[in-house]
Parts: C-alpha cells; sequence; structure tokens
C-alpha cells in the first residue's frame, strides 16, 4: 500500500517556491486521488479525455489538466472541465479549443507542448515552428490564452542527460514570453516527472507534473 500522504510530503519539500505541482493521476482511482487533495494536492493532470470523464464527478473540488495528446473531436468533452491543456501542438487542434470554447463563453488557458527531442514516438511541435503557432494562435483565436510551454524528456536513467534539453526549452520559454499581446501570459514552464522534476527545476520550471512519486508505480 502506497502512503500518499508521507510520498507527497517529500515531493512537496523538494519543490522550490513558487513551483507548481500537479499530481499525475492516470490509472488511479477517484479514492486515491481524493486522499492526495485531502493531503494539500490542488492540482490534477490526466493524460486521457475517457479518465477526466470516468472519475470527474468522483473526485472532490480540483483543478484538473490535461497533459497527454489530446485529439480535436475529443475537446468537446473536457473544455469545461480543465482549467490548463499543456498539449497543443497544432493549429488544428487550437482552432477546435477556440470553437469549443467560444460556444461555452470562456477563455481557454493552453500551453504548447515542445518536442524538443525530437523524438518521433513524442507528441508536440518543433521548436523551430513554435513561435509560428503561437503567433497564429494569438491571430485567430480570441478565446485561447497562450500560457507558456510544455516538455517532456526523453527518458532516462540519469537525468543529466536531459538537462540541456530542459535548458533548450526554458530559453525558447523566456524569449517568447517577451512576446507582448494581451493574450499571451507566459506563467507556466511545465516540464518536469518523477525521476527528473529535480533537474528541471534547476533549469527553470515552474510547474512539474509528477505521478508515480506520488502514487507509486501505476499497473495498466
Ligand atoms: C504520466 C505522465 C507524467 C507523470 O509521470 P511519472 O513518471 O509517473 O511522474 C507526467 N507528464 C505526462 C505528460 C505524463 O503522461
Amino acid at each position: 500500500m502506497e502512503n500518499i500522504r508521507d510520498n507527497l510530503a517529500k515531493v512537496q519539500k523538494n519543490l522550490k517556491d513558487g513551483v507548481l505541482l500537479v499530481a499525475v493521476t492516470k490509472t488511479h482511482t477517484a479514492m486515491e486521488i481524493n486522499e492526495a487533495i485531502d493531503a494539500g494536492v490542488t492540482d490534477i493532470g490526466e493524460n486521457k479525455v475517457q479518465e477526466i470523464l470516468d472519475k470527474y464527478d468522483k473526485v472532490k473540488p480540483v483543478r484538473w489538466h490535461m497533459i497527454g495528446h489530446l485529439q480535436t473531436n475529443k475537446v468537446k468533452y473536457i473544455i469545461d472541465k480543465v482549467s490548463l491543456i499543456h498539449s497543443v501542438d497544432s493549429m488544428k487542434l487550437a482552432q477546435e479549443i477556440q470553437k469549443q470554447a467560444q460556444r461555452h463563453g470562456i477563455t481557454m488557458d493552453i500551453l504548447i507542448q515542445v518536442n524538443a527531442a525530437g523524438e518521433e514516438s513524442k507528441f508536440g511541435i518543433e521548436p523551430g515552428s513554435v513561435k509560428e503557432l503561437i503567433m497564429e494562435i494569438l491571430d485567430n483565436c480570441p478565446n485561447v490564452n497562450v500560457k507558456g510551454l510544455m516538455f517532456v524528456a526523453p527518458f532516462a536513467e540519469d537525468p543529466e542527460e536531459v538537462r540541456g534539453y530542459f535548458a533548450q526549452v526554458a530559453a525558447m520559454y523566456n524569449e517568447y514570453s517577451k512576446i507582448s499581446h494581451p493574450r499571451l501570459d507566459f506563467r507556466y514552464l511545465s516540464m518536469g516527472m518523477s525521476h527528473d522534476y529535480l533537474t528541471a527545476m534547476e533549469e527553470g520550471a515552474n510547474l512539474v507534473r509528477v505521478g508515480s512519486a506520488i502514487f507509486g508505480s501505476r499497473v495498466y
């Protein structure tokens, strides 16, 4: 049995000042999630639309983050449930978020997912196209706020191996945060998971997505 409260306390102790912890709850039950909320978790992350829908009514009030690949035809199911979509990597997806946000009379906060390591298996947009996507969203999607960048590092036994990628995405974050636009309000540099969040924070992450270090390893 994992002790969620103790695990969470250990992670929280490691967080630098001002870093937001998103507890990644995929594969875990509403009961486990509520235990984490009782212990102080304010933000949770899921990577599948279906899991959000299955758990939404059973979980205590909390901010939900969509951190996984999002198909355009599923945006409508989560638009009124999540606070931040981390995984925007195409204009097509941004336009669907725009359409659904407008329909609900809301604005949606999003991050651009960057595939900085150029991994074929990973979602995200290549670094050289990030600025163009940001500008296109700002020009065409009045109900979408661009709040920062998100990055998933390749798995490395030693997180030092991916430190350079974290630094690269942090440099992009700093550069694009200077763009002046009413709907560009860079607040979140979302990078770092259970095995590499310390390194990610050292390179400037201010939002970390931590699952197994809190809930134990996942059984699919
Ligand atoms: C699963 C997942 C995490 C958390 O992974 P852990 O190794 O369990 O901390 C973070 N980000 C994304 C996008 C994920 O899918």
